[in-house]
This record gives C-alpha cells, structure tokens and sequence, in this order.
C-alpha cells in the first residue's frame, strides 16, 4: 500500500526530556541532563545558536548578568567556565550601595566576607555560547533550532494507534515534528507560550518601572566594584566591565519610571552620557555613552505552580524579578541545578522521572528561595521610593549602621552571593 508522502505525519521522536527555550538557563538544564547521559531535545525559536567567536565584539554587549560564585560553580560543573572565563568575564570585589537622597552607603568587599570575589559581571552572551558548545555535540543531545511548539498534548488527551499513552507528554512543533518525552521543560523565559498551554496561572505585579540599559565609558577606572546608587527610588547601577584590561568600562541599568526612560531613550549619545554621570554624582567621572539606550518593561512575575504531571517550569517561564539586586538568571540557574539533581536521580535509580512526586521535591526546594527574593526586591522598591520623611532617616541610618556591622554584612553577603540553603551537588 502507497502512502501519500504530503500528508503523512512524521514519525514520533522520543527522548526522556524535552526542554523548550535555549536561553541560559535552558541550556544549562539541558547539559546537566545530557552529561548525566539523558536523552535530551531543545528546543530553541531562534535561529541558529551563538558561537563563541561571535559572543563579544569590540565592546560589551548590552545584555550582562551579575553572576554569583554559586552560579560560577554551576558553569564551571557543565564545563562551560572555562571558555566564559578565556573569551570575557569581569569579577568584582567591592560593591557599594548608597542612597543619593541621603547620607546612607553601604560597602562589601570579597575580603570582608571571606571570599575570593563577590561575583562576576558577563555578557550573557558569552554566557550563552558557552553553553551552547556544551550541548550541540553532545550524543545525547538533539536540537531543534528556528522552531517553536504548537501544540502540547498530554498522556491523557493522546491516542497513538488508537491506545491512549499513559507515560509522557507529545510536543508538537511548529513544522509539524512530534517528539515524546516522560518530562517537558519550559525554559522559554517570561512570556513562556509552553506555560500558557499548559495552562498555568501567573501572578504579576507590574513594577511601575522601565530598565534603561546601555555601556559607558568612564573617565575613571571601575576598580572591580559594582556601584548601585537609589535616586528617588529609581537603582542606577554602574556595574565594571573590563575590556582588555581596560577598567572604564561600566555597564549600566537604571530602573526608572517609564516617562523618564521614555526621556532618556530620546538623548543623544553625548546627553545620555551627561544624564547618567550627573545622575550617579560623577563618582566615576565624565561618562560617554557608547550605545544607545535599551529598554525593558520591569513585571515581577510568578508562576502558581511550577510543576504538572510530566511538566516542569524553570527560570524566567517560572518566575521574573526586578533586576536591581541582579538575581533573576541566578535564581534560574539554581532552578535547572535542582531540577537536574532530583530529575537525574529518579531516572538513574529507575524510577519515574517525570511524575508528580519527583517534580514536587524540585518545586518544593524551590519555590521559596524564589518567593523570598521577589518579596525583598518588592520590599526594596517601596523601601527606597519612600518620601516618608522618618523612613527616608530610617533608611539612611539603617546603611551607614550597618555598613560598621562586619559580621551583619558577612550575613547579607553569603545570601546575595547565592549560598542559600540546601545547594544541590553540582554547585556546591
Ligand atoms: C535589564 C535587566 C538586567 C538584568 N540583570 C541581571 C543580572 O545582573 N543578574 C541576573 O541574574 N539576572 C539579570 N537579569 C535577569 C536575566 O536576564 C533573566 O532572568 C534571564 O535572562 C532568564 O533566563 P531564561 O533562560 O530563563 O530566559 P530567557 O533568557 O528569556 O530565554 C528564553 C529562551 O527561550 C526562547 N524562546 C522563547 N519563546 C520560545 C518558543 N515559543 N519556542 C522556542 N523557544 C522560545 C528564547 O528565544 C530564549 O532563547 C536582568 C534582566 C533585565 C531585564
């Protein structure tokens, strides 16, 4: 018997987890999964991936991350610190916060707290192509580039051959590929489609801000601290960026009302650059923009749950936070490692890796490590926009109090660093 080739379904792919969304986090759940040796699909809308030789141009790109040693330690478990740290990472040892309303300010450094630094400022690209490399030759790993699901059907509601399935879930593609897996991940970042077809709720909480992001060069060196200053409750960070072995770079992130960021967009190179070194007291001198200004909507959001019967949520599809205390793709990162960890253990011990009882242990562990850091950045925006005269002193007294505090300080650096709770393995 013919079959007519226009209209024959292809075949079914299986793997044991699919993973939609190759940004950062995506790809580092996938790397643990595969180094595990899982058989893993990613599935990714853009086109082609990042390669490391085009990660970094002359100048830093726009889009940076403040990555914690916690998160370091994860890159460096999946193999890919060792190219982040040979093509272009920035660590900073010094930090300092203080409120431009006031007398407050705060400082850490690595020294006080007994480390060797307090993170590292990188490209997410350079981030992203490190990853990438760990996953595109792997045996276990099959990608999917330029292609998005369109439709996600579940045990229950998927005959094949006329018997309903009972173990896994089918992602249909956008090219109309099937693929099969005991467990899909949407790792598609904040406006998941995959979250929304599996139906889950989420809380927002529109923050009333716009990031306004851009590089600088400033007339003075970083000297390796990250630099944030509360203007009217609006964060200006300054954070380092070293181009070989030039310390004027600065990377900037000014969380502001959205008209303000509608004025700064506007500037010209020249005026946004005196904007923003005015703005920030020219600690670091005259300022020069070297890019425009780009800007992103700030919506604090979280998930009502991060798991269903053989489906899972990580990262930004879970959960995104304002960036003034450069949490959100830590938080992820730490999402994909615990996941791994609990995913990796079932599969290796036989049991079923995709069902409810695995996937709670990993919502369990994470949940409220993620809602105490989206709380705080929530209890910091209204904290700092006060102009409560008795809480504009309080908070001004509380900083310059505690910054003489070093075993308080030491405290606030092991959570901000990303020692929080129990690690899993791969990052400890
Ligand atoms: C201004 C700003 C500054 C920040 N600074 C920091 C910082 O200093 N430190 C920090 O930790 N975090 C920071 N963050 C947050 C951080 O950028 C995010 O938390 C992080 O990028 C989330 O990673 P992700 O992989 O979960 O999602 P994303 O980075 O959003 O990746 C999602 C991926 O899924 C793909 N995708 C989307 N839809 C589909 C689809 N339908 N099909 C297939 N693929 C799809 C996308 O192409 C993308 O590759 C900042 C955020 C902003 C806005």
């Amino acid at each position: 018997m013919q079959t007519d080739s226009s209209t024959a379904k292809p075949p079914v792919e299986h793997f044991e987890a699919i993973i939609v969304g190759g940004g950062m986090v995506g790809t580092a759940f996938c790397a643990l999964l595969a180094q595990a040796g899982m058989k893993v699909a990613l599935v990714e809308a853009r086109p082609a991936p990042i390669s490391l030789d085009k990660a970094t141009g002359p100048l830093p790109a726009p889009r940076v991350s403040a990555l914690t040693p916690v998160s370091q330690r994860l890159l460096a478990h999946v193999g890919a610190w060792p190219a982040m740290q040979a093509t272009r990472v920035t660590p900073y040892r010094g930090m300092q916060v203080w409120d431009a309303e006031g007398s407050g300010e705060i400082a850490f450094s690595a020294y006080e707290a007994g480390v060797a630094v307090l993170g590292h400022i990188v490209e997410n690209t350079v981030t992203l192509a490190a990853l990438n490399r760990q996953v595109l030759d792997h045996p276990n790993v099959t990608t999917f580039f330029g292609a998005s699901p369109q439709a996600l059907q579940r045990a229950n509601s998927h005959a094949v051959n006329g018997n309903r399935a009972t173990s896994g879930d089918w992602l249909i593609l956008d090219d109309g590929r099937q693929l099969h897996a005991s467990l899909i991940v949407a790792a598609d970042g904040a406006h998941s489609v995959l979250r929304e077809m599996a139906d889950i709720e989420v809380a927002s909480d529109d923050m009333q801000q716009h990031a306004v992001v851009t590089t600088v060069q400033c007339a003075k060196p970083h000297g390796g601290t990250a630099r944030q200053a509360f203007i009217d409750g609006r964060p200006l960070a300054f954070l380092p960026l070293t181009v070989e072995g030039n310390e004027h770079y600065c990377s900037i992130v000014w969380s502001t009302t959205p008209e303000h960021a509608d004025e700064l967009s506007a500037l010209s190179r020249d005026a946004l650059g005196e904007a923003l070194g005015e703005a920030f007291g020219h600690r670091l001198g005259d300022v020069t923009a070297c890019d425009k200004a780009h800007r992103f909507p700030l919506v604090q959001r979280h998930a009502r749950h991060y798991v269903q019967p053989h489906f899972a949520l990580v990262g930004d599809a879970a959960h995104s936070i304002h960036p003034l205390a450069g949490q959100g793709v830590n938080l992820g990162l730490m999402d994909a490692a615990v996941l791994a960890e609990e995913v990796v253990h079932a599969w290796q011990r036989g049991a079923p890796w995709g069902e409810l009882s695995t996937l709670r242990r990993y919502e369990r562990r994470r949940r409220f490590d993620n809602s105490a850091m989206l709380g705080l950045m929530k209890g910091f925006k209204v904290l700092f926009g006060s102009h409560d005269p008795a809480l504009t002193m309080m908070r001004n007294l509380g900083m310059s109090g505690m910054n003489q505090l070093v075993p308080l300080k030491r405290v606030l650096m092991r959570q901000a660093t990303g020692e929080r709770g129990r690690l899993p393995l791969t990052c400890r």
